[in-house]
Formats: C-alpha cells, structure tokens, sequence
C-alpha cells in the first residue's frame, strides 16, 4: 500500500468551527458540508484552484483547534486534551485526502504545483503542534495521570499512541535539541524529495529505441504493440520503444532474443541515480543516511533503524536481522541451484556464455515453459476484470457475510471508477468502495488503497482502490494476469481493513497500524485469490462460462514455486540493504558504491542477481517512509501465512475463526499493540513454518 505522508497524528475528525467565514470561502466546495450521498467529495464541484485556500482555511482552523485545546483553563484530563486532539483537524483532514487521491490518480501539471507548495507548509504546521510545548504539557499532564484515571482499553490505547507520538516528534527534547531537529527534518525533506525526483528523471530519459523489426525477435504481439504504442507518444513513428518502466522493461528481458539489447535495457536500469550527471543520487542518499543517523542521535539511538523499528512489530534491529538473515540462509541456496540450471539450459543450446543478470528472465522463462508446459496467456480467459473482482467479493462475503451494490448515483472524478456501496449482513451501511482500474498518463503507476474519510464513531468510510490493469481491446474484455489477480484481491484486503474498521478514534481506526502489520490483512486476501477451491468459483472462461478446468488448475500450482529463490534473494538482498545502511552508528558519509558492494559481497550474493533496489533508486529508504522498514513484506507474510493456515485446518470460511479475524485484526485498527491483537485472534505469537512451507524454504 502506498500511504499519504499526511496522515498525522493530528488527523481527526472535527466540524469546521464557527469562523466568519468570508465570501470565497462560501463558494469554496472543499470547505461546505458535502451535500452528497453519504457525504463523499462532490467532485465534479472542485476545481483545482480550490486546494490551496483551502489548505490554507484549513490549516489556519486546525490551529484554532489546538489553541483552544491550549487555552482551556480547566485542567488538563483524557477529554479535553486527548480526545480533543483526537477530534482537531478535520476540515484539512477533508481537504488533504482529497486533494492526495485526486494528486495520485488524476494529476496535472497545476495540481503537482500545489503539492510542491504545499509540503512545506505542512510540514512546519505539523512540526509547530508536535513542538508545542504548552500543549505537550497538558498531554503529559494526563499521560502521567494515566494510572489513576478510568480509561477503556481502546482510550488507554489512544493516550499511550498521541504521547509516543509528541515524544517521537521530539516534545520530549531540550529546546536547543528541538531546533537542530527541525533543521535535520527540513534537510531531509528537501533531500529526499530531490531523490525521488532524479529517479524519475532518470527513468523517463531513457529509451531503448527499435528501428529495425528484426530486433523485435521473440517478442510476444502484445508486447510489440504496446511498444509501438510507446514510440508514438515519443513521436518516433514506425519504430519501437522500450522504458525502464517495469511494465515495459520485464516482458522485454522475458521474451527478447537478442542478448545485447536485454544488456542494454537492463543495465540503464539498474543504473539509474547513478551516472555522474545532474540527476545522480549517490551523494544525496550518502547525506540522506547521515542526517537520520543524526536524528536518531537526538533521540538517543544508536541509529536510525532503532529509532524507526521502535514503534514496529519488529521492536530492534537485531530482531529483524536475525528474521532477514534466516529467510536470506534458506533462500540463496535454492537460488544458486537455479542459476546452474539456467547455465545448463545456456550450455545445452551451445551459447558460449556464462548467465548474467539480463539473462535470468529470458531463460528462466524457457524454463518454466519446457518444465510445466503452462503459458500464462492460457490462463487469462478465466480472470476477467469483474469476475475477479466478485471473486473477492464473494469471499469477503462468505467469510464477513459483506454485500456490494454497485451505485451509479454517486459522483465519482472519473467516468472508468466503479462505485460500490458496501452492507452489512443485515443491510445496514458499511461504508463506500471506489475502485478505479486502468492506467492513464495521469495517475501514478502501481496499486494502492486509501481512503477519502477514515472511519470513527458515527462515520462511515470512503474507500479507494487503484490499479493499473489490462484495459479492455476490441472485442476482448480486460483479462487479468495472475499477478493481477493476486494485486485485486491483496489491495481489497487493505479496503477491508478500512471498511471493517470499527474504532471510536480516528487516529486508531482503519490502516493506521504499525508497518510490518499494515500488509497482513492484504497478504491475507491474497491467499484465497488462488487457492483451488475459490478458483473454481469465480475463474470461469469469459466466452463460455466453464469454470477453469483442473488440469489448468494443476498445472499452475505445480509451478507455483518455480523461479522462488530467485524472487526471495531479490527481495531479501534489498531487505538487507536496507538494514545496513540504516545500523550505521556515525554521521561519516559513505561511498555508496563501495558501502553496497561491501554488503553484497558479506551476505554472498549471487553475481547472477542484482538486488531488488540499488541504492541510487533505492526509494523505499531515501525518498522517504519506509527506511529500515522494507522487510516489513516478508514480516507480515508470515503472519499471513500463519493466519491462513488456520483456515486450512478449519475450513477456509469457518465461521468462528473468521470472527475472531474480523473481530481482531480487520476491525480493530490500532487499539491495541500489533503482537497483542494477532496472539488474540491466533492463540499464541506467529510461526514462521507455514511462510517456509509456502516458499518451499523450509
Ligand atoms: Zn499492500
């Protein structure tokens, strides 16, 4: 799931307080009542002109909140200073997931231009409510009462979260400490944003240019098309073009002859950020990894990563490198034993080459077609768009009793969004689905889930899913590829999460969970996407209504885990990266490329892989978010391979577990810590044997 950096501490739910209001703001939709079914964005009412004073109105009024809060004479309690944050913001909260959404699935030029502008002022207003000292007083004041006060356990739950919050934004630090970590948290921002920036620059320039169809040998029409598709856009008529761009890059290193050319493209991959010219990234995420190392000195970490694991599951470094290194132990073996397979099937068409990194697709798909006779073209007529997505819909409904009624009578900001309203078995209102499905130049690439309004007391969701799927052509509707299948079925997980959530506090409700939890209700879905039981009741050929044939059915299951260890140790390497760059204990600026090379060479990485995100495009951990967090996948895999195996034992829709998961995990947000509401609903902490079964490591 990609997450909006918005989401504060702060986000809460309050109406906009009694402001005299002037005449434009009157005509500003964003700031009205939104007078829609169930109060989603009126969206074909905004314009883009009204984000920014409505930031600012917005912004202005959460400031007013917190004076408030501030100036009350009482003394301070649980009401009127916890619940009270917890209930401040919620016109910016309005404005910012609509202006987020919009930003990520239907951008423009004017609407990135906002959000340049508008990142540094948010990021001082929430800098100046973290920082206020008066008001973190009074948050103390009730924090260090908390024994003596009778709270519920989801209240006690809210004061121990909005306390560690003002402590981790640095309330607790001397005022001299406090000012050098606004300058850090300003430096980093502006560093990690020129980061991201470069990546894409450098991923939008190049382009491996086809002028001569010969070099199109081995290339599925679908994929020259798409190619040709691109080189018009470039104005490069009667020719082909491929990116750096996944989508564009991996049917090409999959099915391409021409060897030369797959070094080409693959090469300008991996060295993105890391070309000596204007966009190069290595002294900018050597600097990166200095200032948070800084940060976390403030605080009095050794690192960064102690700073950031410290809210996690995972607690400290060491107990993620003792579950990385495992996984990363059982893992490199079986993927050596790929490459010499590779190498074999290289030798035997009399290649005269030893396998390199371009090489592993394109040969490891000749592979799997000699192995297992299955082409994922003869699975595609059985997974169209809307049958997929009721196949998750009958599973949410067998499982949590969910109904989805599509609405047509409910605004949406573009004509290829569904909307659903979700029920409850007993009919009532759930909460609101948009799902929006296919690529355009103006949403951003990938699939993610977020929500227009979060869910709290009285306040029903609005959901969005994204993605970037097959469209329909011709006469063919859109037929998804398993991946696909399993991305639809993994982002309506994280809608559940949003949708099932039934929390009194918004700063606890819904996704907004520690990191290596967020991805278990999603990972979880993914397991029914596939499973042979569930297949045979949604999978049916879109032509004539056959459910997927057996045989299919086993054909893909048994080569479920091929090319694994190859997916592992490309993950599992990234996921080590990561650590070490993030258990550096001084501020020295590394080489990056001799730091990268020193940590590939101690974990004994395959020369015939490279890992999943150098460090120049690394941007899990230098554009922001997720440093000392990418292992947080793997984390929550076990967990829901753990989970479902519980399902397996019982029945895959057994009644009582299900309960127990929607009762523990999808409905409880972050009222408890992560650890305590998994043993709730599992009986015990998580093993990892059903995640080493599934990934054949075991
Ligand atoms: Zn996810």
């Amino acid at each position: 799931m990609k997450k909006s950096i918005i989401i504060a501490l702060f986000a809460g739910l309050i109406l906009a307080s009694c402001t005299q209001k002037k005449e434009t703001e009157m005509k500003n939709p964003l700031l009205q009542k939104f007078d829609t079914p169930f109060e989603v964005p009126p969206f074909e009412q905004i314009k883009v002109s009204d984000f920014l004073p409505a930031y600012k109105v917005a912004m202005e009024e959460n400031a007013m909140e917190i004076e408030a809060i501030v100036n009350n004479t009482e003394k301070p309690n649980f009401k009127n200073t916890i619940e009270e944050l917890d209930a401040s913001g919620k016109l910016l909260d309005r404005v910012s997931y609509t202006f987020n959404n919009l930003n990520a699935s239907l951008t423009s030029d004017s609407m990135q231009d906002i959000a340049q502008t508008v990142a540094p002022l948010l990021s001082k207003h929430f800098d100046d409510i973290a920082l206020n000292a008066k008001l973190f007083a009074k948050v103390k004041a009730v924090y260090n009462s908390r024994e003596d006060i009778e709270l519920s356990p989801e209240q006690s739950r809210l004061l121990e979260v909005i306390y560690k919050g003002f402590e981790r934004g640095g309330a607790n630090l001397s005022a001299d400490k406090q000012e050098r970590l606004r300058k850090l948290n300003g430096q980093i921002a502006v560093l990690q944003l020129k980061f991201d920036n470069n990546i894409l620059a450098e991923t939008n320039n190049y382009k491996l240019i086809i002028d001569n169809e010969e070099d199109l040998s081995g290339l599925p029409e679908s994929v020259k098309k798409s190619a040709k598709v691109t080189a018009e856009e470039n104005d490069l008529n009667d020719k082909w073009v491929f990116t750096t761009h996944k989508p564009s890059m991996l049917p090409f290193l999959t099915y391409s002859d021409k060897r030369n050319l797959r070094e080409k493209l693959h090469t300008a991959y991996i060295m993105r950020g890391d070309n000596n010219n204007k966009y190069d990234n290595k002294k900018i995420l050597a600097k990166i990894a200095s200032l948070t190392t800084a940060k976390a000195h403030l605080f009095g970490f050794d690192n960064y990563a102690e700073y950031v694991l410290d809210k996690n599951m995972a607690k400290n470094p060491e107990t993620v490198f003792d579950f990385t290194n495992n996984i990363w132990d059982a893992a490199l073996p079986i993927a050596k034993k790929e490459a010499e397979e590779l190498q074999k099937l290289i030798d035997e068409e009399n290649g005269g080459f030893k396998l390199e990194h371009w090489d592993w697709w394109y040969y490891s798909e000749k592979l799997r077609a000699n192995k297992y006779n299955l082409d994922e073209e003869m699975l595609r007529p059985y997974f169209e768009l809307n049958q997929v997505r009721d196949g998750a819909f009958m599973v949410s409904n067998k499982l949590f009793g969910l109904k989805f009624k599509e609405r047509t009578d409910i605004p949406k900001y573009h004509p290829d969004v569904q909307v659903f309203e979700v029920l409850n078995p007993d009919d009532s209102h759930l909460g609101i689905l948009y799902m929006d499905w296919y690529p355009r130049s103006s949403k951003s690439g990938g699939a993610w889930m977020d929500a227009f309004r979060k869910q709290s007391e009285g306040v029903s969701p609005v959901i969005t899913t994204n993605f970037n799927f097959t469209t329909p052509s011709g006469d063919k509707p859109a037929l998804l590829s398993i991946d696909e299948v399993e991305t639809t079925f993994h982002e309506f997980g994280h809608a559940l999460h949003g949708l099932l959530s039934n929390c009194k506090y918004n700063t606890l409700s819904g996704t907004s969970v520690a990191r290596d939890f967020v991805e278990l209700p999603s990972q979880f879905m993914e397991n029914y996407s596939t499973h042979p039981e569930v297949l045979k009741m949604y999978a049916k050929h879109y032509k004539t209504g056959d459910p997927i044939p057996d045989e299919l059915i086993q054909k893909f299951k048994n080569s479920g885990l091929f090319n694994n260890g190859f997916v592992v140790v490309e993950y599992t390497s990234a996921a080590l990266l990561d650590m070490n760059w993030n258990t550096i204990n001084d501020t020295v600026q590394r080489d990056p490329t001799k730091f990268e090379n020193e940590v590939m060479a101690k974990i004994n990485m395959l020369p015939e892989i490279i890992v999943r995100y150098r460090s120049p495009y690394f941007s899990h951990v230098f554009g922001g978010g997720y440093a000392a967090g990418y292992y947080s996948y793997q984390w929550a895999a076990v967990l829901d391979a753990d989970a479902f195996s519980v399902f397996q034992e019982k029945g895959l829709f057994d009644q009582e577990t299900a309960k127990s998961l929607r009762d523990n995990i999808y409905s409880a947000g972050n009222s408890k810590p992560a650890m305590d509401l998994y043993k709730k609903f599992r009986g015990s902490e998580p093993k990892i044997d059903a995640f080493l079964i599934r990934n054949g490591l075991n």
